[in-house]
């Protein structure tokens, strides 16, 4: 009777929520490019996202979320692996990112979110845009996902001369949009190409389809989907249904069919009782193109945008969703794009491989609300190969400043280090390193001890 007691108890243990659910499954839906400020829940007033709002108002919104790196390439090296792309040769002063004729790519000896979950038997896709090598041994087939289908670079990549300059046109008019033919962007399907060049006026609702259709067929055991937007990044193109539909212009069509597809993701996991087993997570690789003007985001209150160490570079609109486990709210804990691979690790049971450096930080306890502290307290804020800010707790030391590359302002390796408090001062306006010398040295002092953790690697975005 004892034991049957025993039992019953843990069965209703066992059934009584997803805060037991042992294997939860994963969706990332990461964007190219989105600015901090260009959701509506984020601040913006002319761009609509609906299903993004709800999200944040049953999820968390995350005002601390941060990013690897500036760019493409080593920002999602940064995501992939938990490690800073330094470690992994995944960062350049020559190269930012990979190109059609590189040869380079994410090394098959890194292990990523993919691999440590398939240990755990689960299903993987990753959708849309890659960028961690074209090269077959580099897709991710070869780096843990059962399946893939999506762009293997940038969307604006082998650009075709005779064509109109796209920042030209795109100052005449906000909804500029070029001919497709302009870049010849494959899509790969697995290994193979399937489409050149891809139609990028259906992409965002292709890739949504496809997410769906890979929760539907693999709804009875657990997932991780990586869903990688390569838009709102320039050439902007948004499909008939969204087009003209915003007042901010293309831009804000583009953000809005993405916004679409999230709510079609999170219906379907509602619908399929998913909801409570799922944790979602919503962001962005780096912060907006402000080059292209109207056709680049918006930063909102942060300083500068993609290519740059200010906090518009790498600090992004983030939105973490799991109802029943989450407790909703504003999350202005520190995170990191490093820090799902060791959050999902520890959600899903599996144990990082010990013989590496993880840059990441395990968030479960906190998403969990077992505590209201973020195990993350610092920040590293490289570019090219150097290590150009340090952020802890609330200060932020610059030791090296740039603009975005081609327009500026020029490189600075700072003879004072610039430092900030960013919670009253989230913009970097006033430098108070001047009043505050203690601080400058103790920031001065975690740069130092990070460096020495670093090896030299082969880079291999040059190769
Ligand atoms: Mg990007």
């Amino acid at each position: 009777m004892r034991r049957l007691m025993v039992f019953g108890f843990l069965l209703a243990f066992a059934l009584s929520g997803s805060s037991v659910w042992a294997q939860p499954n994963f969706v990332v839906i990461f964007c190219d490019d989105l600015g901090y400020g260009d959701l509506s829940c984020f601040g913006h007033p002319t761009i609509k996202t609906p299903h993004l709002d709800r999200m944040a108002h049953e999820g968390q919104k995350w005002t601390n979320f941060y990013v690897g790196a500036s760019v493409c390439t080593p920002s999602r090296a940064a995501l992939m692996t938990g490690r800073l792309p330094i470690r992994n040769g995944m960062m350049s002063a020559k190269r930012r990112v990979l190109f059609p004729n590189s040869n380079g790519g994410l090394p098959a000896e890194e292990k990523t979110i993919a691999e440590y979950l398939k240990t755990k038997s689960y299903a993987t896709a990753a959708i849309g845009k890659w960028h961690l090598g074209h090269l077959p041994q580099y897709l991710p087939p070869n780096h843990g996902f059962d399946d893939y289908w999506g762009i293997p670079y940038s969307n604006d990549m082998d650009s075709q001369k005779g064509f109109p300059n796209y920042r030209t046109e795109a100052r005449k008019d906000p909804n500029y949009f070029a001919p497709i033919e302009q870049y010849q962007v494959p899509i790969v399907h697995n290994l193979q190409e399937v489409e050149k060049p891809a139609n990028q006026h259906t992409i965002t609702q292709r890739y949504t389809d496809r997410a769906v259709q890979f929760i539907r067929d693999h709804q009875n055991e657990p997932f991780f989907v990586y869903l990688a937007h390569n838009l709102p990044h320039i050439p902007l193109y948004a499909g008939e249904k969204f087009l003209g539909n915003s007042p901010r212009g293309i831009y804000g069509d583009v953000v809005q069919e993405i916004d679409h597809g999230v709510g079609q993701i999170l219906q379907t996991l509602r619908d399929l009782k998913l909801d409570e087993k799922t944790l979602v997570v919503f962001t962005s690789d780096n912060g907006p193109w402000l080059p292209f003007e109207t056709h680049g985001g918006s930063a909102g209150l942060l300083r500068e945008g993609k290519g740059t160490t200010f906090e518009g570079g790498m600090r992004e609109p983030t939105i973490f969703w799991w109802p029943g486990t989450l407790q909703p709210g504003v999350q202005s804990e520190m995170g990191a794009t490093m820090d799902l691979l060791p959050t999902f690790c520890s959600l899903a049971g599996v144990k990082p491989d010990p013989d590496r450096v993880l840059d990441g930080y395990d968030l479960s306890g906190l998403i969990r609300g077992e505590t209201q502290t973020s195990p993350r307290d610092r920040v590293f804020y490289w570019r090219e190969e150097e290590l150009y800010a340090v952020r802890y707790g609330h200060y932020k030391l610059h030791f090296i400043t740039s603009g975005c590359y081609g327009i500026g302002p020029a490189k600075e390796v700072l003879e004072k280090p610039e430092l900030y408090n960013l919670s009253v001062d989230p913009s970097e306006k006033y430098n108070i390193a001047a009043e505050n010398e203690e601080v400058v040295k103790f920031l001065t002092g975690v740069a130092h001890e990070h460096r020495k953790s670093l090896q030299p690697v082969e880079n291999q975005l040059e190769k």
